[in-house]
Formats: structure tokens, C-alpha cells, sequence
């Protein structure tokens, strides 16, 4: 069964249309379980219906015009009690159940045993999975349990043809967004309007989206460009390696120049970009269905072979969007949109030119949403099911706030957001003449703002917003845009630039935190579960020769201004905290002796893992201050995946157990008279920065974007109010209340347009 089931599955994923993917279904199903016909139905939400759309066998689907007629409306029939109760429903004789009722198109004579499972991705029941035989008697266990487990591997393969399908037509997103709008979260607030321009993932050919193309001459001649250039990629390889060249390798190095130059590679991909489709998606393709052909060989050294195409196949991509690269126009107002954006986009793309980010992998707390709400970029994560292909050179609207995009809009709809977008710039101008003021509740409570950066572009936007200094300054940054790990030399003039811009203002360069999410494209990490891998510390720790480095750049940095903490990300033992600070003190004392005139840093350890909560008041001792990056910690606290759109929603610092976590923290803190302050993204939330001042915390740490808007904040409440709401929202059994109740007090006090476009 297993196999049976994993060959469907594989099929399934191959399909390009919903069509082919609902008719290998139900050929498939209907070959595997022997059944007289096995059929599929989509449920159409608009319509509150359920719609036949594919079958196999005989009775069903026949004598009416076209399948999709075949409507039930919603619960009614066998077929919609299984919808609604979304429960398997497995009957000897389907006309003796009090929900049985005729349809035309479905041949009932024929058929007495029904099995139908629902078909169910995100909660959302999206169909049914129809089987039946004349003979009258259910199903066996273990052919429900074989349609249940395929049915629910199926849907998500189903869900993404469905949108993939719907997303084909521009004409048809546009009529069901005018009004309408695709959903994300709102990951950075704000409003953009301007023109999309699509980024395609550049590393992995089987991601790329179909496109349609007009112009296919030159298509085809980027195509044979590309291959000529692999061609004498390969030839200047084995030429480079020579005699030293073993022989499997050498026949290896030939098979490649074969199959560069075969009808497959050549004719095939040609063929279908004359169909109408763009390089890269022929290409893909034509090498997905030659490596499954490889794959499924019989003789183990063709079946090897298959990974020799995907390998070729990647190549030419690479040459393909090198070439592709160069050609991407970014309009004044322009929308970046992808399957899923990288940092690195949003780095190479003109930063003036870019009003908004729409990204279909990734929530609020990936690096790209951090670094664009570093730029005051509205961004929409998780916009899941887009298809973002067909968008390109679009006009939308991005909601920042609410998690809206909209595509091609009406002009009712582009005016109100215009108007909005107005107030937006008068509220920023508003708020802009608060950067004097101090930011110090209505009793009198101080509470310095300081921000997050790592970006040299931020040190002017920095220091102009009247920030008390640099809270969390991200070393992997100016890593991340180089081709080698920078050395001393370089690394103190960078972070000398930053220490002596704030002077004496304090600066808390964190050492280096790479691995997760982010990665050193000179230092690749490949791992099953990088979140729960090599990460933050531990990778420098084990690295001492990077570890030292860095420490001697920040101190050497530092010389003349006495402003330097370091800060160490994902403690999550007291020995690496131990550790690390030896570390400092060697490269001190080696400095020292060199004769430089480095001062000692203040330390601090980042409280981002679950276990550096509970031994806070340990790890407190330790060091001069602890920081609370939240945004690590609320995904290790409550088990999700800060990057994965499918569990975003249960993704929120708000959670109760975040509270108390970081209420537990800033106690621990405090007993040994050291300052806590928060860094992570939830210090930037205006609702969440009133609880954070009612526990005590001593500093926030933002992007530069958010603290005119905290700043609002602390000076509209007293620290009294925001203790008593504390006391409230730590009673709330779910961050959804809490949120509602700290939006409700925002409102009330007249700070509505912090939670919405627009200024109230
Ligand atoms: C955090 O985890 O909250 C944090 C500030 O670090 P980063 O977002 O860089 O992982
Ligand atoms: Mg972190």
C-alpha cells in the first residue's frame, strides 16, 4: 500500500494543472482499490457548492454536458455530509441513508457501497474523495484507512494547483481582488503602492513558476546562450583538470558534454518555449520528466544518471538567471514580490525605489520582514497561494497593517489608499517632532529607546531619531554581503563607525549569530533542523579563530570611545556563556599587551531559549546586563517555526506564556541589580511595548522605523496604567484577548493610527 501510495503521491506532485492532478487522482484510485469509479469533488466557496471535477470508472459524469455541472449545494447529499462533517463516511448501501439523493450525471443503479473521505488542507474542508462499487458491502478497514492517509497527503498538492490554477488567468485574480484582497500577515506596517516586480529564486530550478512569454525568438536565444556557456563551462573544467582527472570522472565530464548538446536538452526545452512558456520553466520540465525517466530505470548506473540531469539542469538555470538578472528594471515605486524573498533581494534591489515587500514563504519574524521593517518597508509575509508569476509589472496596494495585497485595484479602492497613504507621511511628520522629546511616561517613568541595526545605512536614520543609543547591532550583516570572513582590520572599521556615530551613547554589538535562517553564502550549514543546529554561539565557540577575531574588531573598534557592550546570542548553558567570556578576556589581555588602549566591554547574554529563562538569575550573575531577544524565543517557547507561514498564526509574542517568560526574566534580572532590556521585534510593537514597561524592563531595542511609534506610546500612558494593564492582560488565557485589549486601550487613548493605515 505504501508504495502504491507514495507513487501516487509522486505523480501528484508532477502534475503542473488541477486537472491533471484531479484526473491522476481518480485513475489512480480507482486502479489501486478496484472500485467501479472513483470520483473527485472541489468544494467552490463562493458558491457554497460541491463540483464534480473528475472521475474514473463508469455512472458518474455521465450525460451531462460538462462534469462541473454536476453541483450539490453545500451539505447536501452523502457526498456534502461528508464535507460537513469532515469525517470519512464508509456505507454498505448509500440509498438506504437519510442524506441519499439523486443527481443527474450519477448513475445510481449502479452503485450501492460509498466511501468518501474529505479532503481537508488548513482546516479548510476543500473536497471530496468519492469511491464506489456495486456490490453491497463496505468498505474494509484498511481501504478507508489507505483513502483517508492519501486524501490527506493529496490536499496540499491540491490547494497549490487549485491557487497555482486560479493565478493562471491575470483576468481572473484581478476580478476576485479588485474588491478583494490576497491575505498575509502583516509584517511590517505601513502602505505601499506601486508596480509589482517578480524575483525569482535564483538558486533551485525545480521552484521556478511557469511564466508566459510573447517574445520567443529572443527567449530561445537566451537559452542557447545560456548553454553555450555551460558547454564551455565543462570543456574549461576537464581542460583545467587534466591528467589529474580520473577516468569515471573523466567519462562523467563526457556524459555531461553528450548530454548538453542532446535533442533533449536542445529541442525539447526549444519546444516548449515555442509553446509559449519561459526558459527557465521549459527547462524544468524537460529535466524533471528526463531524471524521473532516469530514475526509474532498472540498470543502477542509468538510474544514477538522473541526479547528472538535475546537476546539468541547475547549471543551465544558473546561466539562465545570471543573464536574467542584469535585466531586472525596478519602476520608481516598485513592489518586490516572491515565492519567497531573501534578504538579499531587498539588498540588491535600489532601496528608494522599493515601497513594499510581498513575500509567499516566510512570517513576520523571517530576517527579510526584520530588515525591511529596519528600511520602514511595509511587508506581507505568508501570502500563501499567490501566484506570483502572473503578477509581474502589476499595480498593487500593500497593507503592512492588515496583511493585505491587492492586485490591479479599483480606483475607489487606489483613492481611499492614497488618502491613506497621505495620512501615513503626516503621521510620520507627527511623530517625527516627538525625536527631541524624552521618552519618559506621563509619571515620569524614563524608558530609553534604542535601535536595532547592523546596516551602515541605518547610522544616519539612527542617529537622527533620537535613539539612546544601539541596542542590538547585528554583526551577521556586513558578513553576510561579503565573499570571505571579514578580518580584524576590517570588522573594527566597521563597527568603529557605528561606536563613534553614538558616542557616548552605548552601542551592543552582538557577536556573530548565523546558521538558522541566516546563512554566509562562503560558510554553508546544511542541516535537518537548523533552528535546533549549529547556531548563534555555538558555531563561534567552535570556531574560536572567528570568535577572537570579531572581539578583537570590536575592541579595537572601540578604542577612544568606551561605548562597546558585546552581547552573546542563544545562551542556552551557562558553559558557553563561561566559555565566551574567557574568550574576551584572552583577546583583551592580548591586546593589552600588544599596547593597545582597549577598554573593558560591558557583556551581556541574550535570553532567547527557553533554558536561559530558567536559569536567568544564574546566567544574570554572570554579566553586566541580559537582553531578551523575543523573537527566538517565543519560536522556541511555544514550538514554532518563526519562518513557516503555515504555523504563523500561532506565532505571537503576545502568548501567555511569552509574558510570563519574559516577566520571569526581568525579575531574575533585577534581583541581581542588572538591567533587562528587550531587543527582539516585540520591543518595536506599540501594543506590546505598554506591557513590556509595566514589567520593568529597563531599555527597548527597535528598528529605527519603530520608535517614533513606541515613543508615542510611552509618553500617552503612565507607568501605573501600564502596570495595572500588566496585572489584566497576564490574566488573558490567549494573545488574541491580549491583543485585543491593548488595541482597545491604544484606541481609547487616541493612538488608533498605530494599529491601522491611515492616522486614526
Ligand atoms: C531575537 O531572537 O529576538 C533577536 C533579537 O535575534 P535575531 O532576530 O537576530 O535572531
Ligand atoms: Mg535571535
Amino acid at each position: 500500500m505504501l508504495a502504491i501510495l507514495q507513487k501516487i503521491v509522486q505523480e501528484v506532485n508532477r502534475a503542473r494543472s488541477l486537472d491533471d492532478v484531479l484526473s491522476i487522482i481518480v485513475d489512480k484510485v480507482h486502479e489501486a482499490m478496484d472500485v467501479d469509479t472513483a470520483s473527485v469533488y472541489l468544494t467552490d466557496f463562493d458558491r457554497e457548492q460541491h463540483v464534480l471535477m473528475a472521475t474514473a470508472g463508469e455512472g458518474v459524469g455521465e450525460g451531462v454536458d460538462s462534469l462541473d455541472s454536476v453541483r450539490l449545494n453545500t451539505g447536501e447529499g452523502v457526498v456534502g455530509l461528508v464535507a460537513r462533517r469532515a469525517e470519512p463516511i464508509n456505507l454498505a448501501d448509500a440509498s438506504k441513508h437519510t442524506n441519499y439523493k439523486k443527481f443527474a450525471g450519477i448513475d445510481y443503479d449502479q452503485f450501492h457501497a460509498f466511501l468518501g473521505v474529505p479532503i481537508i488542507h488548513q482546516r479548510n474542508v476543500l473536497g471530496v474523495l468519492v469511491v464506489q462499487r456495486a456490490e453491497k458491502k463496505s468498505f474494509r478497514e484498511d481501504s478507508v484507512a489507505f483513502l483517508v492517509t492519501l486524501a490527506a497527503q493529496l490536499a496540499g498538492a491540491i490547494a497549490h494547483a487549485e491557487a497555482r490554477g486560479k493565478g493562471r488567468s491575470i483576468e481572473k485574480i484581478k476580478s476576485s481582488t479588485q474588491r478583494h484582497f490576497f491575505r498575509g500577515q502583516g509584517s511590517a506596517p505601513g502602505v505601499g503602492i506601486g508596480t509589482a516586480v517578480v524575483i525569482y529564486p535564483s538558486a533551485d530550478l525545480m521552484a521556478v513558476p511557469d511564466k508566459e512569454i510573447t517574445d520567443t525568438d529572443t527567449e530561445i536565444f537566451v537559452y542557447q546562450d545560456a548553454l553555450a556557456r555551460v558547454v564551455k563551462d565543462i570543456e574549461d573544467m576537464k581542460e583545467r583538470l587534466g591528467d589529474n582527472l580520473k577516468e569515471d570522472n573523466r567519462v562523467l565530464f563526457d556524459a555531461y558534454a553528450l548530454l548538453v548538446n542532446s535533442d533533449t536538452i536542445v529541442d525539447d526545452v526549444i519546444e516548449k518555449i515555442k509553446a509559449g512558456n519561459w526558459a527557465p520553466g521549459s527547462l524544468r520540465d524537460v529535466i524533471t520528466e528526463t531524471s524521473l525517466k532516469f530514475k526509474e530505470m532498472k540498470d543502477p548506473y542509468l538510474r544514477e544518471r538522473a541526479d547528472d540531469i538535475l546537476d546539468l539542469g541547475q547549471r543551465i538555470f544558473l546561466n539562465l538567471i545570471d543573464k536574467d538578472k542584469k535585466e531586472i528594471i525596478y519602476p520608481k515605486k516598485t513592489v518586490l514580490v516572491g515565492e519567497n524573498i531573501r534578504a538579499t533581494d531587498l539588498a540588491e534591489a535600489p532601496i528608494k525605489n522599493i515601497v513594499a515587500v510581498v513575500s509567499n514563504k516566510g512570517s513576520s519574524s523571517s530576517h527579510i520582514a526584520i530588515l525591511a521593517r529596519a528600511m520602514d518597508i511595509p511587508v506581507v509575509m505568508g501570502a500563501d497561494g499567490l501566484d506570483v508569476a502572473v503578477i509581474d509589472t502589476c499595480k498593487c496596494i500593500v497593507d503592512g497593517y492588515q496583511g493585505r495585497l491587492y492586485i490591479d485595484p479599483e480606483q475607489a479602492i487606489i483613492d481611499e489608499y492614497s488618502l491613506l497613504e497621505k495620512e501615513e507621511g503626516q503621521l510620520a511628520r507627527q511623530l517625527k517632532s516627538l525625536r527631541k522629546l524624552p521618552a519618559e511616561t506621563s509619571d515620569g517613568k524614563k524608558m530609553p529607546l534604542y535601535v536595532n541595526t547592523g546596516l551602515m545605512a541605518d547610522i544616519g536614520p539612527s542617529k537622527k531619531s533620537g535613539a539612546e543609543g544601539v541596542g542590538l547591532y547585528r554583526t551577521e550583516f556586513p558578513f553576510m554581503i561579503r565573499d570571505s570572513f571579514p578580518g580584524e582590520e576590517e570588522q573594527s572599521r566597521i563597527y568603529r563607525k557605528t561606536l563613534s556615530a553614538f558616542a557616548p551613547r552605548p552601542v551592543t554589538l552582538r557577536t556573530l549569530d548565523v546558521g538558522g535562517d541566516k546563512a554566509l553564502p562562503y560558510f554553508p550549514i546544511e542541516e535537518e533542523n537548523p533552528f535546533l543546529g549549529w547556531r548563534g554561539i555555538r558555531i563561534t565557540l567552535d570556531h574560536r579563530e572567528i570568535f577572537l577575531t570579531q572581539i578583537r574588531g570590536m575592541l579595537r573598534g572601540a578604542i577612544g570611545f568606551d561605548n562597546l557592550s558585546i552581547l552573546l546570542p542563544m545562551i542556552s548553558d551557562l558553559s558557553e556563556l563561561d566559555e565566551a567570556v574567557l574568550l574576551i578576556d584572552q583577546a583583551f589581555t592580548e591586546m593589552q599587551d600588544e599596547g593597545l588602549a582597549v577598554t573593558w566591554p560591558k557583556i551581556g547574554a541574550m535570553i532567547e531559549v527557553p533554558s536561559a529563562v530558567y536559569q536567568a538569575e544564574e546566567l544574570a550573575q554572570r554579566v553586566d546586563y541580559l537582553s531578551i531577544g523575543t523573537n527566538d524565543l517565543t519560536q522556541y517557547l511555544l514550538a514554532v517555526d518563526r519562518n513557516n507561514a503555515r504555523v504563523a498564526k500561532l506565532y505571537d509574542s503576545l502568548h501567555p506564556a511569552v509574558l510570563r517568560a519574559i516577566n520571569q526574566t526581568v525579575d531574575a534580572g533585577h534581583k541581581y541589580g542588572r538591567a533587562v532590556g528587550v531587543c527582539g521585534e516585540m520591543a518595536g510593537d506599540p501594543a506590546a511595548a505598554i506591557l513590556l514597561l509595566g514589567m520593568g524592563v529597563d531599555n527597548l531595542s527597535m528598528a529605527v522605523a519603530s520608535l517614533p511609534r513606541v515613543k508615542w506610546v510611552i509618553r500617552s500612558f503612565s507607568y501605573r496604567d501600564a502596570r495595572l494593564m500588566l496585572t489584566k492582560a497576564l490574566q488573558f488565557n490567549s494573545a488574541r484577548e491580549t491583543r485585543n485589549y491593548l488595541n482597545s486601550a491604544l484606541d481609547a487613548a487616541g493612538l488608533g493610527g498605530l494599529i491601522r493605515a491611515g492616522k486614526k
